[in-house]
């Protein structure tokens, strides 16, 4: 299944085939320092099976061999490279996806380092919007 995504501005787009190896909200604190948000949903794909399409994405190590890659204009969290812990793996940002809801996580990894609260954000009230 072919997969498109992108950055928030357009600029920097990029595509994925086949099936992802995994799909996984990661808890850990270089993701969070990363995002500004609380989790990360990543999906690993062979790094044959993805290419970007379209501009050219901004990289920065943010823990050794951990490269993260953004978009250089709109900040957009898009793909991750770690060729030590993850050899021969493109992990793509699940909501950068076009069809964010294609893929769905099948785990929570990393949870050592997760925000104690995000343990249980799924039963916290729910509003379509905002609360009335
Ligand atoms: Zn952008
Ligand atoms: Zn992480």
């Amino acid at each position: 299944m072919k997969l498109e995504g992108g950055c928030q501005c357009g600029a920097v787009r990029y595509s994925v085939e086949g099936e992802p190896q995994h799909v996984a909200f990661c808890h850990c604190a270089d993701c969070q320092k990363s995002s500004g948000a609380p989790a990360v949903a990543w999906a690993a794909y062979a790094a044959d099976d993805f290419a970007v399409t379209a501009g050219a994405a901004s990289s920065y190590s943010s823990n050794g061999d951990a490269i993260r890659h953004f978009c250089p204009t709109c900040g957009s969290g898009l793909y991750y490279v770690n060729e030590a812990v993850l050899p021969g793996l493109v992990d793509i940002q699940v909501a950068s996806l076009d069809k964010p809801d294609t893929l769905q996580p099948q785990a929570h990894i990393q949870v050592a380092e997760r925000i104690s609260w995000m343990k249980h954000a799924a039963s916290l009230p729910e509003f379509e919007r905002y609360p009335g």
